[in-house]
């Protein structure tokens, strides 16, 4: 297996960089450097420039508006992304929604929805999760029960991120209580605007209002808003969560947040010497990079892998457990090295108020990133359940 990159590649990467220092505006990288939110506007704005380049959708094949771009190419350009700071594109539409659609959407709903999400008109969010049905997801109650042309769903959603800004939720359904769990559920598109549904605000560890609950009483969905046949939206649910899970091991995250770390832990002082400097200290930092080079490596070979047609398995739960291992281990790093600056986190430093910032440069994100990235290893399966995934197909007993 080949892990260095081919002049074709490289050429690539070169490309996308001189793309990004051109168009990549630098109060919206400053803001990501700093931790800062982009708000929806923001978000709106970079989804733009990347259709007008249209490098909006890596994942999506050309006939559909895509990038038609391989393996390869798609970790090239999120690294690019990530090494300068670019925003995070909301995935709910453009890489969970949008394969669902192309693999198992009526044509109607292909012409209708496909174009709406690059043009950024919808703006997506994902009703899986309830309270009681995360890891145990089939065991959700939502209920939809067919009225003529309409389903009437009642019910709740909840941990619905970003909803606050959605107009459309794609959400999953009881429609058979009297069969086998994962046998009775349907993948319903749901307009926002539709009587009957209220989003109320969840305020996470770091003060952000980033999720949401999604309540639904006597909601009216036309039919036509069903994805694929009844009763069998597990199937495409579980497509779906093979999309949620690209980029899992986040290499380009963890890359820019060490090296910050590195830079702040040589700016902080401890007993009269930089914090670097402190053996305990800078035994984690190169344990933090040793495993970091180590899962960057598995990583390619798995990119590698999957450009020659083979289809990650078991692999990508262990990219996503060692991947978010690493990244909360970098926020507790950065955490330790602001020491006392990472104490007051006051909102206004992170979601950029008149205030100046309390303590030296880098710091005033610190400690608002470390308590929201506790989620990473919650959400797209939590880590005890990829852990098991991995027992089960390593360690016997079927995938
Ligand atoms: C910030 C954030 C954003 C999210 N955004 C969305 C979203 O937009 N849309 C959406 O639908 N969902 C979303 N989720 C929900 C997410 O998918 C669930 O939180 C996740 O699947 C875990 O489910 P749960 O919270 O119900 O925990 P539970 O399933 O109740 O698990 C609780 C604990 O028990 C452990 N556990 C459970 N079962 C087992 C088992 N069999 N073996 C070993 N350990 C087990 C879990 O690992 C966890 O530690 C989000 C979650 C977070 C935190």
């Amino acid at each position: 297996m080949d892990l260095s990159y081919s002049p074709e590649e490289q050429a690539f990467r070169q490309e996308v960089r001189s793309f990004l220092s051109e168009n990549l505006p630098p109060e919206m990288s400053d803001a990501v450097r700093e931790g800062r939110g982009l708000g929806k506007e923001g978000h709106e704005r970079w989804h733009a420039i990347l259709n007008a380049q249209g490098w909006l959708a890596p994942n999506w094949p050309l006939e559909f508006g895509g990038c038609g771009w391989n393996a390869v190419q798609r970790h090239i350009f999120e690294d690019e992304c990530c090494q300068a700071f670019a925003p995070r594109i909301v995935p709910f539409g453009l890489t969970m929604l949008a394969p669902v659609l192309q693999k198992f959407g009526s044509q109607e709903q292909k012409d209708h929805y496909l174009p709406r999400i690059l043009s950024g008109e919808d703006w997506w969010c994902q009703g899986y999760s309830e309270p009681g049905a995360g890891s145990d997801l089939a065991s959700l109650k939502t209920k939809a029960v067919r009225d003529g042309d309409h389903y009437v769903v009642n019910g709740q959603k909840t941990w619905t991120t970003l909803g606050q800004h959605a107009n459309w939720i794609f959400c999953l359904v009881r429609t058979d209580s009297s069969v086998k769990q994962q046998a009775g559920i349907s993948f319903l598109l749901i307009d926002m605007d539709t009587p009957g549904i209220e989003v109320r605000p969840i305020i996470l560890l770091d003060g952000a209002h980033e999720v949401n609950e999604v309540w639904f009483t006597d909601v009216r969905v036309p039919v036509e808003n069903l994805v694929g046949e009844e009763n069998q939206g597990w199937t495409y649910a579980k497509f779906l969560l093979t999309h949620e899970r690209t980029n899992i091991a986040g290499v380009g995250f963890s890359q820019a947040g060490l090296a910050a770390v590195k830079r702040l832990a040589a700016a902080e002082q401890h007993r009269g010497r930089p914090l670097i400097e402190n053996p305990h200290f800078a035994a984690r930092v190169a344990q933090a990079e040793i495993d970091l080079m180590a899962m960057s490596t598995t990583n390619l070979r798995i990119i590698s892998a999957a450009a020659g047609g083979q289809a990650p398995g078991v692999e990508s739960s262990m990219l996503k457990v060692k991947g978010t291992q690493i990244r909360q281990e970098i926020n507790d790093l950065a955490r330790r090295a602001a020491g006392v600056y990472a104490m007051p986190f006051a909102s206004e430093g992170v979601a950029g108020g008149n205030e100046p910032p309390i303590g030296p440069e880098g710091t005033a994100p610190v400690a608002a990133q470390y308590f929201n990235n506790r989620k990473l290893s919650i959400f797209g399966g939590s880590n005890e359940i990829q852990r098991n995934i991995i027992a089960k197909v390593k360690l016997g007993g079927g995938a």
